[in-house]
C-alpha cells in the first residue's frame, strides 16, 4: 500500500532531502532543520522517521546511516485542494507540498482559464495570441531556449547550469511541461524534457 503523507510529514522527508548527503542522513541534522524551520519537535521528528522507516521510504544503509529511498512511491494530500497527488509530483513551497496545479493558481505566472485542464491552458494561451515563449517569465524563456537548443536535457542537468535546487527546477519544468512546450521522455534510465513537438 503507498502510504500518504500528511503535512508535517512531507515536512520531515523536505528536511531529510536537505540534509541527506552521499552517505546518507543523521537524524541530528533532521531534528536541528525541522525544529528551525518548522518549529516540529525532536519526538515529533522520531515518530515521524519511523513511520517513514515502516513504510520503506527510509531505510538505513551499509555504513549505518540512515537514507530516503528515492524509488519508493508514496502519496502526498495537496492542502490546497484536498487531490491525492503522486509524491514525486507535488512541488514544494515554503515547505508545503502542493499540486502543480495549485502552485500555478498560486503564482498566476501563466494564468489559465481551467486549471485543470492542461488542453484549456493552451488554448487559453492561443485565445491571447501567446505563441512559443510569450508569456514566460525570463527565466522560463532561457530554459525552454536551453531545451530547444539542445534538443533535450535532464532536470539533475538543467538544475546544475542554472544553479537551482532541483525542486525549483522541476517546478519551473512543470510550468513549461503545462503550457505544452515540453514535455517528458524517458531515455535509457532517465527522463529528458525535450522539446513538446520533437
Ligand atoms: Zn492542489
Amino acid at each position: 500500500m503507498t502510504p500518504v503523507l500528511d503535512e508535517e510529514e512531507v515536512w520531515i522527508l523536505e528536511c531529510i532531502k536537505d540534509v541527506q548527503a552521499d552517505r546518507g542522513f543523521h537524524i541530528r541534522d533532521v531534528i536541528k532543520k525541522g525544529k528551525s524551520e518548522y518549529g516540529i519537535s525532536r519526538s515529533t521528528v522520531y515518530e515521524i522517521v519511523s513511520y517513514l522507516e515502516f513504510h520503506g521510504l527510509v531505510r538505513t544503509n551499509s555504513s549505518g546511516y540512515r537514507e530516503f529511498d528515492e524509488t519508493k512511491a508514496y502519496s502526498v494530500i495537496c492542502p490546497e485542494c484536498g487531490k491525492e497527488i503522486p509524491g514525486d509530483e507535488y512541488v514544494s513551497e515554503n515547505g508545503r507540498g502542493i499540486c502543480e496545479d495549485c502552485y500555478l493558481e498560486a503564482h498566476h505566472k501563466i494564468k489559465f482559464a481551467d486549471p485543470m485542464a492542461v488542453r484549456s491552458k493552451k488554448l487559453f494561451r492561443k485565445q491571447r495570441g501567446l505563441e512559443g515563449s510569450e508569456g514566460l517569465t525570463d527565466l522560463q524563456k532561457d530554459l525552454y531556449d536551453f531545451i530547444l537548443t539542445e534538443g533535450g536535457a535532464t532536470p539533475e542537468k538543467i538544475s546544475k547550469l542554472f544553479g537551482f535546487t532541483l525542486q525549483e527546477t522541476r517546478n519551473q519544468l512543470a510550468l513549461l511541461r503545462h503550457c505544452e512546450l515540453i514535455k517528458g521522455r524517458k531515455m535509457g534510465d532517465e527522463i529528458y524534457m525535450v522539446p513538446f513537438d520533437s
